[in-house]
């Protein structure tokens, strides 16, 4: 059995007549950046996500290098963000010469330590990106307690979470001082190209953040700041006009697979449950937990990615791969441990839950076209790895 990590062409074909018909009303149109499609796909992007604004942008790095240009990020401020990450929230404040301030990871969530933002926080300290990793938020309520606390501001990294919501009710997004969301085809809300989202309560950041994605020239041309090109196309927007109202749906099915993977696992004697960690056992999978370590509420998860830690992974991904099954590490380096930045000079043993994550997770196939006997067959193939490697 083929089981790949995702298959856009199976979620295509389920809303094809309705993409085709927005591309080509596009094509027909001829009005290719910003325009009609760009701005009902923000009011629409506003009304689901509960914010004031939202401001259709090139791609979710855009958005957080567009959101920290917003908010001021100077040579040489400090900016707290997770180690374990995709590579943009930390490439965006080294862009700016500005300086990425690692903190490790949550054991259980993957998100950031909350724990230990306060002792990184410095006089030239001025934000704080919590990312809401793999589809679950960060812990924002100490977050936003502590940035207020020291008077910093919030950018949240929700690429990969779109649709979530924190414990209370609030989306991600609504909650810190501007919002980052990514349409990258293999985010949960994907365009049919690069694509980015920034969203934002406040008006008057609103109204320079707007002014800043076309170069920050108002009147055009005469320009009171320094912005860029940050604009999405109306293809891209044409595309997620169509595809958001379908976002719920799909999230909800990547809960159910979730959910069956867990039942699975324990059936298989594999795990004994969602969070609970089993190392020592020979057979034993860690599974994502929908919770908060702190406060102990649910999660809404909407697994952007399902990822397991396991002994031997190298081992395992390798027999899955073998056997049909997509997998992939997210992710392998930290940013602490990347070469580029050496020169920030942090000490690799102030990490041990990221290098842990580092070495013995992987994401499993979640996306919501799967079936249950696709799920059945992942949980099987890796029983019979465990069992194998038991034997060995
Ligand atoms: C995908 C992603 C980004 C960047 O989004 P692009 O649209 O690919 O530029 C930023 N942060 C996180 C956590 C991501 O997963």
């Amino acid at each position: 059995m083929n089981v790949p990590l995702l298959d856009l062409k199976a979620q295509y074909k389920t809303i094809k007549p309705e993409i085709d018909a927005a591309l080509i009303r596009v094509a027909e149109s001829q009005y290719f950046i910003l325009g009609p499609e760009v701005e009902k796909m923000e009011q629409a992007m506003s009304a689901y996500i509960g914010c004031k604004h939202a401001f259709g942008v090139s791609s979710g790095t855009d958005a957080l290098l567009l959101a920290l240009m917003a908010i001021d990020i100077k040579p040489g401020d400090e900016i707290i963000l997770p180690t374990f990450s995709f590579f943009a929230t930390a490439g965006v404040v080294a862009r700016l010469h500005a300086v990425p301030v690692f903190v490790d990871s949550d054991k259980v969530t993957f998100n950031i330590d909350v724990q230990q933002i306060e002792k990184k926080i410095t006089a030239r300290t001025k934000a704080i990106i919590p990312v809401h990793l793999f589809g679950q938020s960060a812990d924002m309520i100490p977050i936003m307690e502590i940035a207020n606390k020291h008077n910093l501001k919030v950018i949240e990294d929700g690429a990969q979470a779109i649709g979530v919501h924190y414990n209370d009710g609030r989306q991600v997004g609504t909650i810190g001082d501007i919002g980052c969301f990514s349409f990258f085809p293999s985010k949960n809300l994907g365009c049919f190209g690069d694509g980015g989202l920034v969203t934002i309560n406040n008006d008057e950041l609103a109204e320079r953040l707007k002014i800043m994605r076309v170069h920050g020239g108002k009147p055009k041309y005469y320009h009171k700041v320094i912005g860029g090109n940050f604009r999405i196309d109306a293809i891209q927007a044409a595309v997620l006009n169509v595809k958001l109202p379908y976002l719920d749906r799909w999230s909800a099915k990547r809960r159910e697979n979730a959910a069956l993977y867990t039942k699975l696992f324990i059936e298989a004697g594999l795990s004994e449950g969602e969070g609970k960690i089993v190392f020592n056992a020979a057979n034993a999978v860690l599974l994502p937990k929908a919770v908060f370590k702190n406060s102990g509420h649910k999660n809404y998860h909407i697994y952007n990615q399902y990822v397991i830690r396991v002994e031997k992974r190298d081992e395992l991904r390798e027999f899955l791969t073998q056997k049909g099954i997509g997998n992939e590490v997210y992710y392998p380096v930290p940013f602490h441990r990347q070469e580029c930045f050496a020169y920030l000079k942090t000490n690799d043993a102030d990490y041990p839950v990221a290098n842990g994550a580092a070495n013995d997770s992987v994401a499993l196939p979640i996306y919501p076209e799967l079936t249950s006997e696709q799920i059945s067959y992942v949980v099987k193939t890796i029983a019979e790895f465990q069992k194998n490697k038991r034997s060995l």
